[in-house]
């Protein structure tokens, strides 16, 4: 039992590939949830995965298929921040820009109650620079669930220089309220989750660019070699090569050293649209659906 019963209305902002699986598990957990993004085609395909990921629960026996109806009616989309402003926690997945997130927490502080929680599920973004740029910096926190958010046990809670403790205990107790597990973690580039992730990630495109190995034969040498269980390349493909590429700009450019140089392959993908299983193409092909 976490304790926190109070939670009734959330918003997520970003309705992409993280934005529909957290506003999934508020639903789930008996939440009501406000979905946001600038594209309306953006919100449909949101809706349209969280019905088939429910369905998928379902199938499971995870859930029963009353719970999956009651979640999907919980979950309402718009295309107006206003809509947040009774929400009592808020949790940000726009890209990875920090201009971006930037500019996002100062539209929310002002658009939302000054009680309520302004969380970012940024992979590596310095969360006391994007408090800094609201006037509510002791209200701001990370809150980083791990894709498939349904289906990922943690999540990595992130303190801003100036995020409260009363911030803080609210958010860790929310996640157990989601059935995830909360980690606490400092703020520095890339947390620890993409400190370690992203340059094993940007290792195996280097790997395929000089040609030691095949794809395939790279994901195979880490899956049963390192008990991994899912390769590199196609966990990039999962997050997203265009996320992987700003997660490693972010590592290289704050850390201040070359090591996290993300390799010219990724970046030859993204500038082709190739960025994984979101378009159909990444390092695998994907079909349809
Ligand atoms: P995505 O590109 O799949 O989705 C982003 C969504 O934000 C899009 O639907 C876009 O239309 C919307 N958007 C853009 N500008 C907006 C604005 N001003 N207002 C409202 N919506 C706007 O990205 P994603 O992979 O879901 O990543 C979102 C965040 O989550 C990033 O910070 C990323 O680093 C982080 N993250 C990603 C993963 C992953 O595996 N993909 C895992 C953990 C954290």
């Amino acid at each position: 039992m976490s304790g926190e019963e109070s939670t009734s209305r959330a918003g997520v902002v970003g309705a992409g590939t993280m934005g529909n699986g957290i506003a999934h598990v508020f639903a789930t957990a008996g939440i009501d949830v406000v979905l946001v993004d600038v594209d309306e085609a953006a919100l449909s395909g949101a809706i349209a995965t969280i019905e088939r990921n429910l369905g998928r629960q379902v199938k499971k026996e995870k859930i029963a298929a009353s719970e999956a109806e009651d979640a999907l009616a919980r979950i309402r989309v718009s295309t107006d921040l206003a809509e947040l402003a009774d929400a009592q926690v808020v949790v940000e997945a726009v890209p990875e820009r920090a201009e971006l997130k930037h500019d996002m927490f100062r539209r929310l502080a002002d658009v939302c109650s000054p009680e309520a929680i302004l969380a970012s599920n940024t992979s590596s973004i310095s969360i006391t620079e994007i408090a800094s740029s609201g006037s509510a910096p002791e209200r701001v926190i990370g809150m980083h669930f791990m894709n498939p958010v349904p289906v990922m046990q943690l999540v990595e809670v992130i303190r801003g220089l100036e995020t409260s403790d009363a911030t803080t205990s609210r958010t860790v107790a929310l996640c157990e309220r989601l059935g995830k597990t909360p980690v606490e973690v400092n703020d520095f580039p890339g947390f620890v989750s993409n400190r370690i992730l992203m340059p094993m990630v940007n290792e195996a495109v280097y790997c395929l660019m000089e040609g030691v190995a095949e794809a395939e034969a790279i994901d195979t040498v880490m899956k049963l070699g390192m008990n991994h269980p899912m390769g590199p390349l196609a966990l990039a493909d999962l997050v997203g090569l265009d996320t992987c590429l700003l997660i490693c700009e972010v590592l290289q450019r704050d850390l201040g050293d070359d090591k996290y140089r993300p390799c010219p392959l990724l970046k030859k993908y993204v500038a082709a649209g190739r960025l994984g299983r979101k378009s159909g193409r990444g390092f695998y092909s994907y079909a349809e659906g």
